[in-house]
């Protein structure tokens, strides 16, 4: 988002211009409370510098002349800030407990309170501001135009270094752990840290120490396991770690070479071009024609992390409320920036959209969303698949949204031979089994003419179920076997051939072909190749090859 000036000085502004009430969802207490502290006593930023006063339902309000005023009940607390004469920060923790949480009803007193005294903060002949702040988003309606949302970004590079090397002199006057890291290498682990909050950052570098004994660039495993157990916690996000490349994906070459054009235009050299940093793909199409495959292999192709979105889990409600999961999600793609979001079957989260039944909560989201993708600046590049593409909102797919919209097809007869070639060469390892098959382009071409209407998923299942054959028999495999599985096998697009025909439709209308040009013509019995014109009414995807 921004660097920690910026923030102080955005924040400085909502102060200045008198907003009433921030919220600061945050589980970081304490850096949130520095950084308001920081802000308030800072004249060049804020002009009238302000006292900073807590508030927590254990002790009432911070400071000296409060404590008789009994400022543990909300209602006394919020008449102490009516009547509180000097310019102030009123930093309420917890007070989300007062907004209906799981099992609690909404406070109506305090709510009607908060309304009132809104008026009057923003009236006062003394500068006076109220700061929610609480591990979880959640307020009430009648509260939605009084109360101003504080991103509060998870801590950044500068942060997290100047943290770990405050244990590193604290350790230096009398601690027993080695230090061998040089300034690169201090970097490296800090690197890793990106997308943890301080004291996670904290605690995982604590461990690393504690493990050995040492600090040492060989930690950053450790620190990397340990944000890969804090992210998966969140039960929303999930690092994936493969070894998948792009060799890996038989065909798209479409798309690829799309993606190839784009690898490090996030770096500085790409802004001499007054390049952006590329939004997102949007790939749809026949399922199990390697849309998450090739998902996986950007991670590769590009060597930045990939996290997983679970857009279910965002609206199940089984971990925290939705707006604030999707928050989350956010946060720490941006702190992990430059990375790589993927929003796996996102027509589960956003179908349906404006239908009864969910309050509104998925159409929040989804501007939450929208807004988010229109707007970022952070390098995170978005992919999502989706199989059902046409039950997503429209909006989704404007402009501006999305960089492009893919459709990826069933394969054509020269993407199957590089599917088979694939699995093929991935699966025939042992010489017992391969014994004298030899993965010719023959065998290919003849396998994906027994193939046509496969899709990559069965293709994969075709050579699997051959080397059982071979399996049974104990013996090593031929093209027997394949040819055998290829003619039982009746793929899905002979059952589905009207829903094919449906998402084609929709594709060749809105999505671009991923597989380019030289490889969409079929092949025919005869070995002719139909017409581009043939082929484009009959297949999903405008071409535009890349
Ligand atoms: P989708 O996400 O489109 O439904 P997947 O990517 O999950 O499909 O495909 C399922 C499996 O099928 C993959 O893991 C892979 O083994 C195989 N597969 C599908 N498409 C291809 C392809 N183009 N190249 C190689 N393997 C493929």
């Amino acid at each position: 988002m921004s660097s920690k000036s910026e923030r102080k000085k955005l924040m400085a502004n909502l102060f200045k211009a008198r907003f009433p009430f921030l919220y600061l969802a945050t589980w970081e207490e304490g850096r949130a409370l520095s950084f308001i502290r920081s802000i308030a006593s800072d004249e060049d930023l804020i002009k009238t510098p302000r006292r900073v006063i807590t508030w927590k339902i254990t002790t009432g309000m911070s400071g000296e002349e409060s404590n008789k005023a009994g400022t543990k009940s909300a209602l006394k607390a919020l008449e102490f800030i009516e009547d509180y004469q000097e310019p102030a920060i009123f930093v309420l923790q917890d007070f989300h407990i007062f907004f209906g949480d799981v099992g609690r009803l909404p406070d109506a007193q305090v709510i009607r309170k908060l309304r009132d005294i809104s008026i009057s903060l923003k009236q006062s002949s003394k500068p006076k501001n109220v700061v929610f702040l609480s591990p979880k988003l959640k307020f009430p309606d009648d509260l939605e135009k009084d109360i101003t949302i504080v991103d509060f970004d998870l801590p950044t590079f500068q942060e997290i270094k100047q943290s770990l090397d405050e244990m590193i002199s604290l350790n230096k006057q009398g601690g027993r752990i080695e230090i061998s890291l040089n300034e690169e290498e201090k970097e490296k682990l800090v690197n890793a840290a990106l997308g943890l909050t301080l004291s996670e950052a904290e605690n995982a570098f604590a461990r690393a120490m504690v493990e050995d004994g040492r600090l040492s660039i060989d930690d950053v495993e450790i620190v990397l396991e340990e944000k890969e157990q804090i992210i998966k916690k969140t039960g929303i996000l999930e690092f994936v770690t493969n070894n998948l490349n792009m060799e890996d994906v038989g065909g798209l070459e479409n798309l690829k070479r799309w993606l190839r054009k784009r690898d490090k235009s996030w770096l500085e050299s790409a802004q001499k071009y007054g390049l952006p940093s590329p939004k997102g793909v949007l790939i749809t199409g026949v399922p199990g024609c390697g849309k998450s495959l090739i998902s996986k292999a950007i991670s590769e192709m590009w060597q930045l992390p990939l996290l997983r979105l679970d857009i279910g889990k965002i609206f199940s409600g089984v971990v925290g409320s939705s707006e604030e999961n999707m928050r989350q999600a956010i946060q720490t793609t941006e702190a992990i920036a430059p990375s790589i979001l993927w929003i796996d079957e996102i027509e589960k989260g956003f179908s349906g959209l404006g239908s009864s039944g969910d309050s509104g909560t998925s159409s929040r989201i989804f501007g939450q969303f929208l807004t988010w993708m229109q707007e970022k600046v952070k390098p995170v590049f978005v992919i999502a698949t989706a199989n059902d593409i046409a039950s997503l909102p429209p909006e989704m797919l404007r402009k501006g949204r999305f960089d492009e919209i893919f459709f990826v097809d069933l394969p054509t007869h020269r993407e199957r031979v590089e599917i088979f070639k694939v699995h093929l060469k991935k699966r025939l390892i042992d010489s017992t089994v391969t014994g004298d098959f030899e993965i010719t382009i023959d065998k290919l071409d003849y396998l994906a003419k027994l193939t046509e209407g496969f899709v990559g998923a069965e293709i994969e299942q075709v050579v699997i179920n051959g080397l059982f054959e071979a399996f049974y028999e104990d013996r090593s495999v031929t093209i027997n076997d394949f040819e055998k599985v290829c003619k039982q096998f009746i793929p899905l697009s002979v059952t589905q051939a009207e829903q094919i025909k449906s998402i084609r439709d929709w594709a060749n209308v809105r999505a671009v072909a991923a597989t380019p040009r030289e490889d969409r013509a079929e092949y025919k019995e005869n070995d002719e190749t139909v017409s581009i014109d043939d082929i484009n009414t009959s297949r999903g995807g405008r071409t535009i090859d890349f």
